[in-house]
């Protein structure tokens, strides 16, 4: 099970302000007693607290597990059982949940608490005697039955930041016997007040055929949200025809905090009939990779903002919609469609959109304001390669295309009010290796059309990639280059990184250059920065699997890591530890032939020793190795 992270990347100057509106309320009922719950929450219960966070909330690469309770912008606060129960599984780990408790209750349901600071004492002295013990300080404990039992309300930690988490706050599951997440708000915790409504923002329409059109044209297209007394609606009525799919921009907000949450449950209508229903009650691990395809992937990975799609699109198996249609929507010219969304929290605070969609192809009416650049311009939308150009820029109004060797010309899909030429090209029937215009000429590439859901296997002179029965959503267009840029740099080119892959792909890249040893395959990003990817060598082959589409190269770390001392003396260890190109892969601290835990946080780049008994000195002779991933070795030494 791959542990998902959590971070908070919002507002982190507004903590110490929200520090200030905390509010303590006693959940006591007159006679100053309180009332039986099933679960209470981790931090200060019975106060108000508010959240960072919302269990199915729509992250980077996941939907968010938990929720994330706010811990007044500080660790070290006491964490405590929501319910009575036993410890279960203890993890310590320098990325992910860091320092985590998993507590079993006898209603069947675990409780998770991560990015601990650190485990109240008697869980830390067993934690320590079994890092001891592995000499390891990343740790998978599972105590018995009777080990660690627990009480509702018992100090079991104290809050932290540790792991992947960019913030101090607790990260809480609630996960039911088979490890599905549970949304932890469903059980009642007053500590945390919501009575604000979700707020929307944006919808975006996509043309799910070739034959759509959305205010004339092809492909996605987005309009603001505009607040109407307690509606939100679209400042005009919508043109559009053929089968289309809605998204939508939106997100919550809770009292006394201004983070943005999770919104779990969107319904939309037409005509006043329900056509789609999503409700985010509990979901799997395994589910998790499918928001790649549940939000818009391009427009995340291009602008950060997740839009929900209000359809299943292809490849979407997530078990949480009841849709008619699979919630796409069939729009005939001439009719109009009155069209209604309602957001609803936890909380039952729901938030209503309302438009019209009108049936008009009106082909490229659109009045775009925008200049046409030169050149040509070029997305792909499902199985659809549109091409945008000049029309002034074309052959007698044709555009001159190459596919498996042969010449062909194209007239325009259509000409859109400020003169751009729009090609559409349907990918299953023709895979285009280049197009070109009376100035400019643009490769794409594509080699093969790869189905999703069995095996497949692509060979080329420099790049073979073999697809598992689960690698893709849905079928991809492969489209791979191989060049040297003017670095001498060898790049492999695969596909874009805006196109998700479900699970990994296997892939072999056939070098021409000659490398030295520590070699090894790196990822490209968008602003040529080099992320480690490994690999290993067959003759002049590199073979490796990757999770993402993009560029990938070939670099040699022969750098070691930098070890820089923070504090050296009998009480304590630190160091900074660094390493540029591969990044680290282990360290190993020895005192006097004796092997010494230093605890890490690779955030700060930072280790610092923890002695099996607080009260011994450190003395003699000390060594820290550290290795970096492509193998290369730094030594520290000295003597205490
Ligand atoms: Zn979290």
């Amino acid at each position: 099970m791959k542990i998902k992270h959590c971070w908070i990347l919002k507002l982190s100057k507004c903590l110490s302000f929200l520090v200030l509106i905390y509010f303590p309320i006693l959940a006591q009922n007159g006679n100053g007693e309180s009332d039986y719950r099933r679960y209470i929450l981790p931090v200060f219960p019975n106060q108000t607290n508010t959240l960072a966070g919302t269990m199915g909330e729509l992250r980077n690469t996941h939907f968010h597990t938990g929720i994330d309770i706010r811990t007044q912008g500080k660790t070290g606060l006491p964490i405590v059982a929501a319910a009575d129960g036993y410890i279960n599984r203890i993890s310590v780990q320098g990325t992910g949940y860091g320092n985590a408790l998993y507590i079993q209750h006898a209603d069947g349901n675990i409780t998770v608490y991560a990015h601990l600071n650190n485990f109240n004492d008697e869980i830390a002295e067993f934690v320590r005697q079994e890092q001891y013990k592995r000499q390891k300080f990343e740790i998978n404990l599972f105590p018995a039955q009777n080990q660690f039992s627990v009480r509702q309300g018992d100090l079991i930690a104290l809050s932290g930041n540790s792991g992947s988490s960019v913030g101090p706050h607790l990260h809480f599951d609630l996960r039911d016997e088979n490890q599905n997440l549970l949304n932890p708000l469903e059980y009642g915790f007053h500590e945390v007040i919501d009575d604000i409504p979700p707020v929307a923002r944006k919808i975006a329409v996509s043309t799910l055929d070739i034959n759509s059109r959305i205010a004339g044209e092809f492909g996605r297209m987005e309009f603001d949200l505009i607040r109407q007394g307690d509606k939100y609606t679209v400042a005009d009525t919508l043109l559009a025809s053929g089968l289309i799919g809605l998204e939508i921009y939106a997100y919550d907000r809770q009292n006394y905090t201004f983070f943005r949450t999770g919104i779990p449950t969107f319904k939309v209508f037409i005509n006043k009939q329900q056509v789609f229903n999503q409700n985010i009650i509990a979901f799997s691990f395994s589910d998790q990779k499918h928001i790649n395809v549940h939000t818009n992937y391009q427009k995340k990975v291009d602008t950060g903002r997740s839009f929900a799609k209000l359809y299943i699109d292809d490849g979407n198996e997530l078990p949480f919609f009841q849709a008619f249609n699979k919630g796409k929507i069939k729009v005939t010219e001439g009719v109009v469609l009155p069209v209604t969304f309602e957001l609803k929290d936890t909380y039952n605070n729901s938030t209503i959109v309302e438009f019209f969609i009108k049936g008009q192809k009106s082909e490229g009416s659109y009045k775009s304001t925008s200049k046409i650049s030169s050149g040509i311009r070029s997305e792909i939308k499902e199985n659809t390669l549109i091409i945008r150009c000049n029309k002034d820029s074309l052959f007698n109004n044709q555009l001159k295309y190459f596919s498996k060797g042969m010449e062909s010309l194209a007239y325009p899909a259509y000409i859109t009010g400020n003169g751009s030429a729009v090609f559409l090209f349907d990918l299953r029937k023709v895979l285009v290796d280049f197009v070109s215009i009376s100035n400019s000429k643009k490769y794409y590439n594509f080699k093969a059309m790869v189905p999703s859901g069995i095996p497949y296997s692509f060979y080329s002179n420099s790049i073979d990639i073999n697809f598992s029965r689960n690698s893709l959503f849905d079928t991809v267009f492969l489209a791979t280059r191989y060049f040297v840029n003017d670095n001498n740099q060898e790049i492999f080119h695969i596909n874009e990184n805006t196109e998700p892959l479900k699970n990994s792909i296997k892939v072999t890249l056939k070098t021409r250059n000659s490398y030295p040893s520590k070699t090894e395959v790196y990822a490209i990003d968008s602003k040529g920065n080099l992320g480690y990817m490994g690999g290993s060598w067959d003759g002049k082959s590199i073979i490796f699997s990757t999770t993402s589409f993009g560029d990938y190269t070939l670099a040699t770390d022969s750098i070691p890591p930098v070890i820089r001392p923070v504090i050296v003396n009998s009480n304590n260890l630190t160091f900074i530890i660094e390493d540029k190109m591969s990044g680290i892969k282990e360290f190993r601290a020895m005192v006097n032939g004796k092997w010494l835990l230093m605890n890490y946080d690779p955030k700060k780049n930072l280790i610092w020793s923890e002695k099996l008994k607080p009260e011994t000195r450190l003395a003699g002779d000390v060594i820290l190795k550290v290795t970096d991933k492509a193998g290369n070795e730094s030594i520290y030494q000295t003597k205490l």
